[in-house]
């Protein structure tokens, strides 16, 4: 224990200047408690959004390196504010942006990944007695561009800067006052829960949950940092994010709905080897994320292989699989848009075939067509048409909750 604590707040938690008040004094409580404190925040509200428009404004097209610069201004407006806020509360603040604290990423404009953390400014800044105000989602390539780690990434920053310097624990502060089993503004029954498993919280986030980004989840686990989801503006005690050893106690633990998401299949594709490997090997060069994949065996010597992509992706995919369609001389490319993913989450629920046929019971009970179905150690996942879905995803959480 050293006395180190990360607390990250969202966009909405600093959303304006009376927020800004308020976390300023929330965070002045915990360092007179005798933590050092390191904050990181996002941008102001949805000042994010606003700044991506404003380019598309200008350019449809805008490079990658240049929406980097831009994006990560909305952040360093909120540090700045906050430190003043907590100096006029009589602590010590200093704010940095990800370059100045040291947050080293690859070059990979728009979802840079960190490569490394150099804490001696950090260190030195918080062994002074300031609470460090870190700008989240942003960091610096070794050729010094300005890079930025993906929307969302600000609980990454955190989670990063609690492993790098061996932090207590981190906790995220947002406008929900925890994890819940489901989206509570969707589903009526949806219950908090205490305490989640990394692995569970990964699904979770994953597949649309937005309480988290996903790989703030992931580097939580493999730093072993303890990780909390806490209302920002209340006192409720949140959700823990930590190893949890639920042996054999099978249950399930969330319901998802992800509806950002299309589903494209070549039909008619020779069934022979290599001709799936080069189709992916395309996709992946061109950073286009796939999900389910689903191949069948139609006749003797054809296939169909089907796939779903998030929708952003989904242009730049179907230009991919035209061309290729038309190289491999297979029939068809057909894409569909208004579908949804249904998942129910919990460690080793697969290996309780109940959890599956009550699912799959309650969709055929809604008259709900299962176009694909994926399972993993920890998921059961289900693509549906669209149509139905919040019928669907109440229905489905009834049954486990
Ligand atoms: N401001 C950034 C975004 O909106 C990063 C974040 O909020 O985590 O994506
Ligand atoms: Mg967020």
């Amino acid at each position: 224990m050293n006395n180190i604590i990360v607390q990250k707040f969202g966009g909405t938690s600093v959303g304006t200047t009376e927020l800004i008040k308020k976390v300023a004094e929330r965070v002045v409580k915990e360092k007179r408690s005798g933590k050092k404190v390191v904050v990181v925040v996002s941008a102001m509200g949805k000042s994010t959004d606003d700044l991506v428009e404003m380019a598309l404004d200008i350019n449809e097209n805008p490079s990658s390196r240049e929406m980097d610069v831009l994006l990560a201004t909305g952040e360093q407006v909120s540090i700045s504010l906050l430190a003043m806020a907590i100096d006029a509360l009589g602590e010590k603040a200093i704010s940095l942006t990800g370059a100045q604290c040291g947050i080293i990423t690859d070059s990979h404009h728009k979802n840079a990944r960190i490569s490394e953390i150099q804490t001696n400014r950090l260190l030195t800044e918080l062994y002074d007695g300031n609470i460090v105000i870190v700008a989240g989602f942003q960091g610096i390539t070794s050729d010094l561009n300005i890079s930025t780690l993906g929307r969302g990434g600000s609980d990454t920053t955190a989670v990063a800067l609690a492993a790098a310097l061996k932090a207590d624990c981190c906790e995220i502060y947002t406008d929900v006052d925890g994890v819940y089993s489901a989206d509570p503004r969707k589903v009526t029954n949806a219950k908090r829960m205490d305490i989640i498993s990394y692995d569970e919280m990964l699904e979770l986030a994953k597949l649309g949950a937005q309480v988290l980004h996903p790989r703030s989840v992931e580097m939580a686990r493999n730093y072993n940092v303890p990780l909390y989801v806490k209302p920002s503006h209340t006192e409720g005690q949140g959700t823990k994010i930590a190893e949890v050893n639920n042996l054999e106690n099978y249950k399930v633990r969330g319901v998802t709905i992800d509806k950002d998401i299309a589903r494209l299949s070549i039909t008619g594709v020779p069934d022979k080897p290599g001709i799936a490997f080069r189709l992916f090997e395309r996709l992946a060069e061109n950073d286009i994320t796939i999900d389910m994949i689903l191949q069948n065996l139609n006749h003797n010597t054809q296939n169909d292989i089907s796939f779903t992509v998030p929708m952003d992706h989904l242009s730049a995919c179907a230009g991919i699989a035209k061309a290729y369609k038309d190289e491999i001389e297979a029939d068809d490319v057909v894409m569909k848009e208004n579908v949804s993913k249904i998942s129910v989450i919990g460690t080793g629920i697969t290996s309780n075939p109940v959890i599956a046929s009550k699912m799959f019971g309650a969709l055929y009970e809604l008259g709900v067509n299962i176009e694909m179905i994926s399972t993993s150690e920890t998921k059961i996942s289900c693509i549906i048409d669209d149509q139905h879905s919040d019928e669907v995803l109440e229905k489905i959480h009834a049954l486990f909750f």
